[in-house]
């Protein structure tokens, strides 16, 4: 059986990243297992808009060469903000054939303790041990569907990450439940896909990101300003920006404080570009769904207030909820030694987990590290932390600048 060094499981923006940072090292082996940029091609809709800003949408890379200004001067697209998810995939694309060009696609079915590490078992049936690996294997599995959906057939009331286009809901009456980007995006693209859309949201108001009354006041303050005030990571608000894109010191502070942050900087909020389009969207706030039910080829909603609604399908822009027990590939001993807190993994410097050689990137690293983690801007921190802890060495270069 061969043997490597690391085995990275993910070809996402923290699986590409931690690959090209960890193959600067001479002699290391490092192999990755993946689809590249799956989760943004199969689970996002056509027509979706990045939220992050421009620094904040650059994939961590050492040399700094393969940012989003190179890869428009290699392929000659052009774009500006916000950035198209069309975009986003060819670059995250672009990315992965001039820094991992050897991606393996095979899907990793099964990782367990070894004498050498860890054994990786692959869906053909092959398998190959590994002193270290990576899990960069995102959120996919992760998406949270609210219980009073149990009973509700998956055709009729699907999470917003099943769709990659919403033209088959034409003429359709649709409820979008959630009031974040997802949530209102989807209620955006359904409208103008010709569905008959309401939203309901928990929430007392909508939190518009850069309103244009904050954009007004961003001009106003100058660019010194803004700049001490926002890091370019682009996660959180003023001030607290700073603070959250240096995990280093997220994680000392104390816990509670901790969650606090976290919610502050990942509180529902859609982007003010959707304004517009969603003015001729109902969307009812302080507004719950007290339960579900299945009406014929329909699904009878009850919200709070006493409202009963018919529609012809139910759009779940409910988020994901993190828990590294659903990524199924792990062995139940090896995930039994993983430390945990609500789901999350407690990690340690170099996003190692409790098991030794074991280290887990991206959102599941939100809990020990903050929510800069769960953004592809988290990649420059959590690529060089890891190749810090795995070789001792640092690479000045890969800092979002
Ligand atoms: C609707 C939506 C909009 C978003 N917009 C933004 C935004 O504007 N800006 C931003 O920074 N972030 C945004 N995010 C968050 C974004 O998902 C993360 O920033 C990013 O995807 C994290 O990258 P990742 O590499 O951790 O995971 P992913 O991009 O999900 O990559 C996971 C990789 O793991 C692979 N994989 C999974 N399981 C296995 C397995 N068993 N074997 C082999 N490979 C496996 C997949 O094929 C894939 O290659 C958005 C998320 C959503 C849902």
């Amino acid at each position: 059986m061969t043997t490597c060094d690391v085995v990275i499981i993910g070809a996402g923006p923290y699986g590409l990243s931690a690959a090209r940072h960890l193959r600067t090292v001479k002699g290391l082996e490092v192999r990755v297992f993946g689809d590249p940029m799956s989760f943004w091609g199969q689970n996002m809709p056509v027509g979706m808009f990045l939220r992050s800003n421009w620094t904040a949408t650059q994939i961590a890379d050492p040399e700094g060469k393969l940012t989003l200004e190179a890869f428009q001067s290699a392929t000659g697209r052009r774009f500006t903000l916000p950035v198209p998810l069309g975009d986003f995939i060819h670059y995250g694309l672009w990315y992965q054939s001039q820094a991992v060009p050897d991606v393996d696609r095979r899907k990793v079915v099964h990782v367990e303790t070894d004498p050498a590490g860890f054994r990786v078992h692959l869906a053909d049936g092959e398998a190959l041990c590994a002193r270290r690996v990576v899990i960069a294997a995102g959120i996919s599995l992760f998406a949270r569907r609210p219980v009073e959906f149990d009973h509700i057939p998956a055709e009729l009331a699907t999470h917003s990450s099943v769709h990659r286009d919403f033209s088959k809901f034409v003429g359709k009456r649709v409820l979008v439940v959630g009031g974040g980007q997802s949530a209102l995006e989807s209620a955006a693209l359904l409208h103008e896909a010709g569905a008959e859309v309401e939203v309901v949201a928990k929430a007392s108001r909508i939190h518009w990101l850069q309103g244009f009354v904050s954009k007004a006041l961003h001009h106003r303050l100058g660019k010194v300003v803004r700049n001490l005030l926002y890091a370019p990571t682009d996660v959180g608000p003023a001030a607290v920006s700073q603070l959250l894109a240096r995990p280093d010191l997220v994680r000392r502070l104390p816990r509670a404080l901790q969650d606090k942050l976290r919610r502050r900087a990942t509180r529902p909020a859609g982007a003010r570009w959707l304004v517009e389009r969603l003015k001729d969207v109902p969307i009812h706030l302080r507004c719950a769904v007290v339960s579900a039910s299945l009406a014929g080829e329909q699904v009878q909603i009850k919200l709070s207030g006493g409202t009963v609604n018919l529609v012809d399908h139910v759009l779940l822009g409910t988020g994901y909820k993190i828990d590294v027990s659903k990524y199924g590939f792990l062995a139940p001993e090896l995930l039994e030694s993983i430390r945990r807190a609500n789901g999350f993994p407690i990690l340690k410097a170099g996003l190692e987990s409790s098991v030794p050689g074991l280290h887990l990137l991206g959102a599941p690293a939100v809990w020990s590290f903050g929510p800069l983690m769960q953004f592809v801007s988290g990649s420059h921190y959590a690529s060089r932390s890891l190749l810090r802890a795995i070789t001792g060495r640092e690479h000045g270069a890969s800092q979002v600048s």
